[in-house]
């Protein structure tokens, strides 16, 4: 049977193809039915069929032997997905991978980054409602944040670990930091022995608005203006403001006040907290945030501990003052 000098009048996976002449048995037909699709006709040689996909409607070409055997599945109904996924996310599904792997695409990011990603994870990202990170954006913001540590970002860590990077202090020693501690400034240089322990540091109450909901946050950092941009995802809509920050003469001495405020807090006023869901979105951060009218209590204890008081020893501060 000769393959026919006609095409079918349509593209078929975006090229036009010959006609093969010759019978199409019923068994073909019937499981194409069953898996999904309408078989159009033959196609290309002897090994080939059209079939008509009943999701999209869109004609592909596919041997007869996985329309028989195996599970044909629809290239349109694939990439349809796979847009719709990295649109979820704001990016773009823009070329097919330079490498040749079929698994693998170039997407254009929400920042207009590109970069080279598995289709699958950026579907698993989107139906999980996680960001496509950028690579580019990340080691921009890690570098940012050993900058505001009087650390410089150099490169991979010497360790083989994904949450690792090596960076330079302003004394010249190098050595290999997690990124989360490099953030927080938990961080010991092994050149110089500055500290972030010994170093000074502050507590602080930020305030936030959150979608119909104003909240505070305490915590400790020996610099909060730099933390308070850096907590807020999008500091125009949450319009973080600093309320009060009190100085404290070390870092260790800082992190024991903080938590020993926020179980005091706990205790006596357990309503005062906002379940993490409603601020996990707009601010990055895990410890307590609070609603906005325990400001002034709050304000209270900072004063309470700026005039002496010790949370971390047992009493209220009113007794303590004593
Ligand atoms: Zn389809
Ligand atoms: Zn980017
Ligand atoms: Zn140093």
């Amino acid at each position: 049977m000769p393959t026919s000098k006609t095409l079918f009048p349509f593209p078929i996976d975006g090229a036009f193809h010959p006609v093969f002449l010759g019978p199409v048995k019923a068994q073909w037909t019937s499981a194409a039915e069953r898996k999904g699709f309408s078989l159009i006709g033959r196609a290309v040689d002897r090994l080939h069929v059209v079939l008509g996909c009943h999701t999209c409607g869109q004609p592909t070409l596919k041997r007869i032997n996985v329309v028989r055997d195996h599970a044909p599945e629809c290239p349109h109904c694939i990439a349809a997905r796979r847009a719709e996924a990295a649109r979820k996310m704001g990016a773009r599904l823009i070329a097919p991978d330079p490498q040749g792997d079929r698994h693998y695409g170039v997407y254009e990011f929400a920042c207009g980054h590109t970069g080279r990603r598995q289709h699958h994870r950026v579907e698993r990202a989107a139906a999980g409602g996680h960001g496509l990170g950028c690579e580019t954006c990340t080691e921009a913001r890690h570098a940012a944040e050993a900058e505001a540590r009087d650390w410089q970002l150099i490169g991979r860590a010497r360790r083989r670990h994904p949450g690792y990077r090596r960076y330079a202090h302003t004394c010249g020693h190098r050595q290999d930091v997690a990124v989360a501690n490099m953030r927080h400034g938990d961080v010991d240089c092994a050149g110089c022995g500055e500290s972030w322990a010994s170093k000074p540091s502050q507590i602080y109450l930020f305030d936030f608005t959150l979608p119909d909901l104003p909240v505070v946050k305490l915590g400790f950092s020996s610099n909060p203006s730099f933390r308070l941009r850096q907590v807020q995802r999008d500091p125009g809509q949450t319009q973080g403001k600093l309320l009060r920050a009190i100085p404290i003469e070390s870092g260790h001495r800082a992190i024991c006040i903080e938590k020993a405020l926020h179980a005091h807090i706990r205790a006596h006023c357990p309503d005062l907290i906002v379940p993490p869901a409603l601020f996990r979105g707009p601010i990055r951060t895990t410890s307590e945030i609070y609603h906005h009218h325990a400001r002034s209590y709050i304000q209270a204890l900072l004063e309470a501990v700026a005039a002496g008081w010790d949370p971390s020893a047992s009493g209220s501060p009113d007794n303590a003052a004593a």
